[in-house]
C-alpha cells in the first residue's frame, strides 16, 4: 500500500528551477528564478553544455506574450482592436478601421501570456521533461516535481487535505492517473528520469 500525502503543493512550488532545452544547442539547461511562477521578479538561463546564457525580468519580459492596441478610429469613432501573440517588439501597429478605412499606427501594449503548455513560464521554452502516453502529453519541470507525479500515480492511497481543491495534484491531467495507463505512466516516467 503506497500513501500519497497531497499537502496541496502548487505548480508554481516547481517554478523556481526549470529543466528546458537550450534554444542554442537543444541540450539540458536550466532556468533559475527569485520567486515561484507569476511572482517571480527575475530569471536566468544558463546551459552548462554550450555556456548559452539569458536574463529574464518582469519589467521587460521576453517570453509568451500577448500584445493589444485597442482605440477609436480617429475619423469615424468606431472601436478598433488587434491582438499579437509571441515575442514583444517595438514596432508599431497597423490598423485599419472597417467602418471608413482610414489607416492608423500605435503603440502595442505588451504583457505576459499565461503559461504555455509544456514550456517554462518566463522565457517560453520547451520543458526537458516531457513525456507523452498513448498520444497525450504530460511534463514536469524538473526532477523533484517529476518525483511528485511518480509518487502520486504510484500511490494506491490518496489522501487530500480539505479545501485543496486547486492544489497540483487534483489538476493532474486525468489519463496520467487512469488505472489502465499507470504502467505506461510509470515507464515513461522512468524514462524521463534517466534523461
Ligand atoms: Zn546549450
Ligand atoms: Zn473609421
Amino acid at each position: 500500500m503506497i500513501r500519497f500525502h497531497d499537502n496541496g503543493a502548487y505548480d508554481a512550488n516547481f517554478q523556481r528551477e526549470v529543466a528546458v532545452c537550450c534554444p542554442r544547442c537543444k541540450g539540458r539547461a536550466y532556468v533559475f528564478s527569485d520567486d515561484n511562477g507569476w511572482r517571480a521578479k527575475n530569471a536566468a538561463l544558463s546551459c552548462s553544455s554550450c555556456g548559452y546564457s539569458a536574463q529574464w525580468n518582469r519589467a521587460n519580459p521576453k517570453g509568451p506574450s500577448v500584445g493589444v492596441v485597442k482605440r477609436r478610429c480617429r475619423y469615424c469613432g468606431r472601436w478598433l482592436e488587434r491582438k499579437y501573440f509571441g515575442l514583444p517588439h517595438a514596432h508599431l501597429a497597423r490598423l485599419r478601421c472597417a467602418g471608413c478605412n482610414t489607416e492608423m499606427r500605435e503603440p502595442i501594449t505588451w504583457s505576459r501570456r499565461g503559461q504555455v503548455d509544456a514550456c517554462d513560464p518566463y522565457f517560453g521554452y520547451p520543458l526537458w521533461l516531457v513525456g507523452e502516453v498513448k498520444g497525450k502529453v504530460f511534463w514536469a519541470y524538473n526532477s523533484a516535481h517529476l518525483s511528485f507525479i511518480r509518487n502520486y500515480v504510484q500511490a494506491t492511497i490518496r489522501v487530500r487535505e480539505p479545501n485543496r481543491n486547486s492544489s497540483l495534484a487534483s489538476r493532474l491531467p486525468h489519463f496520467l492517473l487512469d488505472r489502465k495507463n499507470r504502467s505506461a505512466v510509470l515507464k515513461e516516467i522512468a524514462q524521463l528520469e534517466r534523461k
